[in-house]
């Protein structure tokens, strides 16, 4: 004490610039020896009292949810009161400060209008008054007061003193709120993760059931291939009529009989036309040849007359009309040619729809359930078609196909869909109860009322979650600190486009044209080509649309392409190699996409390029094609920008001389992945080892990304990555100008991206390209998502 009334005197001796010094000098010490944020408010408020000899010197902390203002240290007023007193910022005088956000003086605190007083405190005895706001960036974090027994006017000095004090403290008070906030939610990933873990425990009671066993309660895990959750009554598609006991029963009069016969066939050709008109109107792309194929074959004198000569020998129509089927089928199967085989499946449906005719079942069974799941082998169109579309709750197939044309299909309409569930058609029967999880790729069948009631509640705050974020759509997706990215969609049909304009998409960054080709009964030609191409362009309304040239093989083969016999097919014979060997396939597209140029911005992006020489090729075939349209008059877009993807690590490697041929880069990430860790990106066996976030993964993409802005080009990344949260903050901070995703993600990724600022985005990125496994580059990006107040999504997505 002797010791502070010595420094007291020496203050007082001291110039009033120095004492200012000195009292801050003094500030910084506290601040910079304590580790506890409270002791070293406190040790500021005595010092403070001490240099400016003030009988009272408090700091009140402010909290902006509740607007309310609470004792946090205090030197002079009653030890006891702090944490005890707050009040509403409409209160006192302490208030008004941070309504005014600026200093409030009273000579007499006591006469002020505003005045409140708290008997706690003791400071009754105490009349003059004097605060400033405590800000930080702009944020107010408090309010710190000085107070004396003696009515006084407070000097010029003493206020903008006590206003530079307030700087430091606010510092403090901000790493206060921080630490208290991280805490929060360190207490809300420890609750949410218990909550998980509950939800899991009571999960595994379903893990021992045998699977295959019908109408037992059991979980089904799958992929999940078109989002959402969907609750229903199954239908099994797939279940086909059988006629063994029929074989054996005698017809009754060939007249009669063969009059059946004619009519069934009659009410088929009527049904297929009814079918391929729903079909078409939700998906024109589809070949209708498909549906005119089987109706000629229907009316085909030979495939009608052999079934009637069986009937003259004696069996019943239904009989008759099995035994040709089953003889056609052989036959097809035989075949070699790939289309021809697949003819066996159209035989077998046209066998199955007449046959449902003669039964009299008539045209396929819809569901009496109003909340449908659909589960079959694989779906046709046609199934997805029979049910109308709001009771279709979800799809569960037991094929892998994600990128089967039902699936694809299913995406476009947004029904909940899991694919690749094993011995689906075992374990599920006809009415059972399903909840299907297409985020996780998981169905409950016949489940507890505890998962119901789970499922319904993540149904409905999925539901609100997504209308909530349909109010971002006419937002750019722009982060705090004002860094624009484009956000834009991957589509492959037509109907695509409608939710990519629902969702807000600014662009097509991947129009996938092999989509519309499988599809078809052969190649589409010019003219058919221009017309798809044309309507994509004028329907996306101005905004540029990136046309990816054929990117077939691997697994994505059309039945007019003869698939050949390959080792390693993802290694193989696919994609731009394809284009390249068969240029006149190759040149007509060329030809259709620079003649819908006209229309409107389109963007050429070429698959799969390995090396320089490759793009050249490419480009020379492109300067032809150019030439040859413009020999024939035909009109262009001779600026239409030409980019390329890197999907291959030999193009990460040459990217910088490979940029120098094209005017963007886009990074095909499904593809780039499996290369560069040599990991199957079908193979569920090695699932776990694709690793979108695997540092090597990461290093590739910094590599292109640095090559395109060297070059000042523009690079966008089209891949699956794009639309996982988990990867937004990484991608934002490597710089890519674009994420091309399915529609539905744009809002979702828009979110995070608004919710972010680009300086930390672009400091986790330079971390995480020098780290070394991926548990390092999870940890440090889920610390950062933290920070961003975005847990909400990640529980949705993840
Ligand atoms: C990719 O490989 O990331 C890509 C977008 O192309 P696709 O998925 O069509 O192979
Ligand atoms: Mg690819």
């Amino acid at each position: 004490m002797a010791e502070a009334a010595k420094q007291r005197a020496v203050s007082a001796r001291e110039p009033r610039r120095h004492r200012g010094l000195r009292l801050l000098e003094d500030i910084g010490g506290i601040i910079a020896h304590s580790s506890d944020h409270r002791a070293s408010v406190q040790g500021i408020v005595e010092t403070i009292a001490e240099h400016l000899s003030m009988e009272v010197c408090s700091l009140y902390v402010y909290d902006p949810h509740a607007q309310t203002l609470s004792l946090f240290a205090t030197t002079g007023l009653d030890p006891g009161s702090v944490g005890k007193v707050a009040m509403g910022i409409d209160e006192g005088l302490t208030g008004i400060v941070i309504q005014k956000m600026e200093p409030v003086m009273a000579v007499d605190a006591m006469a002020h209008p505003r005045y409140k007083y708290f008997p706690e405190t003791g400071e009754e005895r105490y009349h003059s008054f004097l605060g400033v706001p405590v800000v930080d960036q702009r944020t107010a974090r408090g309010v710190l007061i000085v107070q004396t027994s003696r009515r006084r006017r407070f000097t010029r000095d003493e206020v903008r003193l006590l206003k530079a004090i307030a700087v430091p403290v606010a510092g403090i008070l901000a790493q206060t709120h921080l630490r208290a906030s991280l805490e929060t939610k360190e207490e809300e990933r420890r609750s949410y993760e218990e909550r998980m873990a509950q939800a899991i425990d009571r999960l595994r009671d379903y893990e021992g059931q045998p699977v295959g066993r019908p109408g037992a309660q059991t979980r089904l895990i799958g992929l999940g291939a078109s989002p959402g959750f969907g609750v229903g009554r199954a239908h099994l598609v797939a279940s086909e009529l059988r006629l063994d006991d029929l074989r054996r029963e005698r017809r009754g009069p060939l007249k009669r009989e063969l009059n059946r016969l004619a009519a069934a066939i009659k009410r088929s050709v009527e049904e297929l036309a009814r079918t391929k008109e729903r079909i078409l109107a939700s998906v024109p792309e589809i070949d209708a040849a498909v549906f005119d194929a089987q109706q000629l074959m229907l009316q085909d004198p030979s495939f009608v007359s052999r079934i009637e000569a069986l009937i003259g020998e004696g069996l019943r129509a239904e009989a008759a009309l099995q035994l040709t089927v089953e003889e056609l089928v052989a036959q097809f199967a035989e075949l070699d040619d790939p289309y021809m085989k697949d003819r066996a499946a159209d035989i077998k449906d046209i066998g199955q729809r007449v046959l449902r005719q003669l039964l009299g079942v008539g045209e396929r069974r819809r569901p009496a359930s109003d909340a449908v799941v659909l589960v079959a082998s694989d779906i046709a169109l046609s199934d997805l078609a029979l049910i109308e579309q709001e009771n279709l709750k979800a799809v569960v197939l037991a094929s892998g196909g994600v990128t089967s044309h039902a699936s694809i299909l299913a995406k476009s309409m947004e029904i909940p869909t899991v694919v690749g569930v094993e011995r689906a058609e075992e374990a599920i029967r006809e009415g059972d109860e399903l909840v299907v999880d297409g985020n996780a790729g998981v169905v409950f069948v016949n489940p507890t009322p505890e998962i119901l009631r789970e499922y319904d509640r993540l149904e409905r705050e999925y539901r609100a979650f997504n209308r909530d974020l349909e109010t971002l759509r006419d937002l750019p997706a722009e982060t705090l600190d004002g860094h624009r990215v484009s956000l834009s969609a991957n589509i492959g049909l037509l109907g695509d486009m409608h939710l990519a304009r629902l969702h807000g998409a600014e662009a097509v960054g991947l129009y996938r044209t092999e989509v519309p080709f499988l599809s078809h009964r052969d190649f589409l030609t010019e003219e058919e080509q221009v017309d798809l191409y044309r309507r994509v362009v004028e329907g996306m309304g101005g905004q540029p649309v990136t046309i990816r040239t054929l990117d077939l093989g691997a697994d994505k083969y059309p039945r007019y392409l003869r698939v050949p016999h390959e080792e390693n097919p993802f290694l193989g014979w696919r994609s731009i190699r394809i284009s390249l060997e068969l240029p006149e396939i190759f040149k007509v597209q060329l030809r259709a996409i620079l003649r819908a140029s006209v229309v409107g911005p389109v963007r050429i992006m070429f698959p799969m390029i390995s090396s320089v020489e490759e793009i050249r090729r490419v480009k020379e075939l492109l300067a032809e094609v150019q030439d040859e349209l413009r020999a024939e008059g035909y009109a262009f877009d001779p600026n239409a920008s030409i980019g390329m993807m890197i999907e291959v690590p030999s193009a990460v490697c040459m990217a910088s001389y490979l940029i120098q041929e094209v005017d963007f880069f886009s990074l095909g990430t499904n593809d780039l992945i499996q290369y560069i860790l040599a990991v199957d990106r079908n193979n569920r066996k090695v699932a776990p080892l694709y690793e979108p976030l695997h540092p090597a993964v990461i290093q590739h993409m910094a590599q292109a990304v640095a090559a395109a802005k060297h070059a000042g080009k523009r690079v966008s990344i089209c891949g699956e990555m794009a639309a996982d949260p988990v990867c937004t903050l990484l991608l934002v901070g490597l710089g890519f100008d674009e994420l091309s995703m399915g529609p539905f993600f744009i809002p979702v990724i828009k979110r995070l991206i608004r919710a972010l600022d680009y300086q930390t985005a672009q400091s986790l990125a330079d971390q995480v390209v020098g780290l070394a496994t991926v548990r390092q580059v999870k940890s440090l990006i889920f610390e950062a998502m933290r920070d961003l107040d975005v847990i909400d999504i990640m529980e949705m997505y993840h």
